[in-house]
């Protein structure tokens, strides 16, 4: 609904269609998982790293399923209880490979609690919000790598096996999970802070947030939207009044992490990445990460983020795109040579008498021109 994440369609975009792309939904459903194993094996990776288990609490009072009696707000949250002892996580799990994700990422909030617990209460908090979002979604980005999912028995040893083909496949699934979602994820609080700001009156919410969408996101309504409609209200987060741009930070901070520590496993080598490429690393039972991971995580909020951030970076203290770059280096590179064979032109145009045209982020030129062709900007704004 929100196009923040494109990986549903991951099939219309596949590099190469003759190759697999991995989903491990049809193992989750063989193995009889539930979503208490599901949690198990999240849980798993964590103390792999030397970092810690989820207390009894945890287990005794989260809930990690869809309660049958009564209706529950679904939407997965992980909470600190304040008393350095309770800790949980509420979600209606799926047997899904987006679900099995979401439980690596909330336990990251719940491991990020336990590490600063003993901290003055003050600093019992993210270095800064999107430092909280990032933590398990580094972990996650080594969980769904092909050869983790074959260490853990998701899937088969042939299906898991290097091939470069298999790999841009994967590479562009995750491209529509993490660089599709940047637009969105900047979008949400331009148009809350213009709100706030007064820039944005009232009398024109849905207008103003349909213009954003199209200029931003590059998509348009299915059909006209008018101020009878308050279409930002229906997402989560605007409803709730939870702050937004924590996860477009944390979408970028994520690779910068992700690139520390597959360095100091020994995972990536930045000088040699076709030997071993930064979207293969698996920093799974590494306690050399695991240690670096846990002491930027003990400091909690009580230093700038900046210096949190250079724990690990090697003294990097700046948020910057060149890690996720990395990241997609071999897709961005069949991209433009796709693209120039194809003569498909960058960004998009909004038609019908608006006067703007709009190029892509620069970061994302790779990204829009697959869809110039593919969408109509016949788009009638408010
Ligand atoms: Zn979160």
């Amino acid at each position: 609904m929100w196009a923040q994440d494109w990986s549903n369609v991951k099939d219309l975009f596949l590099p190469c269609k003759n190759k697999p792309s991995l989903d491990i939904a049809p193992a989750l459903r063989e193995q009889n998982y539930t979503a208490e194993r599901m949690f198990r094996v999240s849980e798993e990776f964590f103390t792999s790293m030397g970092l810690s288990p989820m207390p009894e609490k945890f287990w005794n009072l989260s809930i990690i399923e869809k309660p049958k009696d009564r209706t529950i707000v679904c939407h997965a949250s992980a909470w600190d209880f304040c008393d350095s002892k309770d800790f949980r996580i509420k979600q209606c799990t799926d047997m899904t490979m987006e679900d099995f994700v979401t439980v690596h990422h909330e336990m990251g909030h719940v491991e990020y609690y336990i590490q600063y617990k003993d901290l003055h209460i003050a600093f019992r908090d993210g270095a800064n919000p999107g430092f909280h979002e990032a933590v398990g979604d580094v972990i996650s980005l080594s969980v769904v790598t092909p050869k983790h999912m074959v260490k853990i028995g998701l899937l088969s040893d042939s299906a898991g096996k290097k091939d470069s083909e298999v790999d841009l496949n994967y590479l562009m699934s995750q491209a529509l999970s993490k660089v599709a979602f940047l637009p969105f994820g900047y979008l949400i609080d331009v148009w809350r802070w213009n709100v706030f700001r007064g820039k944005i009156s009232s009398s024109h919410y849905n207008c103003e947030w349909w213009k954003l969408r199209s200029e931003v996101q590059g998509v348009q309504p299915p059909n006209i939207r008018s101020e009878e409609d308050f279409d930002p209200g229906a997402k989560y987060h605007i409803a709730a009044n939870v702050p937004y741009m924590s996860y477009f930070v944390s979408y970028i901070i994520q690779f910068q992490f992700h690139r520390a520590l597959c360095t100091a496993a020994g995972e990536y080598d930045p000088k040699n990445p076709l030997a071993k490429p930064l979207h293969d690393c698996d920093i799974y039972r590494n306690k050399k990460a695991g240690d670096l991971l846990k002491e930027m995580l003990r400091l909690g909020s009580s230093k700038p983020w900046p210096d949190v951030m250079a724990v690990i970076t090697e003294g990097n203290r700046r948020m910057d795109v060149s890690a996720l770059r990395e990241y997609f280096q071999p897709l961005e590179n069949w991209l433009r040579k796709d693209n120039k064979k194809h003569g498909a032109a960058v960004g998009w145009k909004l038609s019908k008498n608006r006067s703007y045209s709009v190029s892509c982020m620069s970061l994302l030129f790779f990204f829009c021109l697959q869809f110039t062709d593919v969408l109509d900007w016949s788009v009638e704004l408010c």
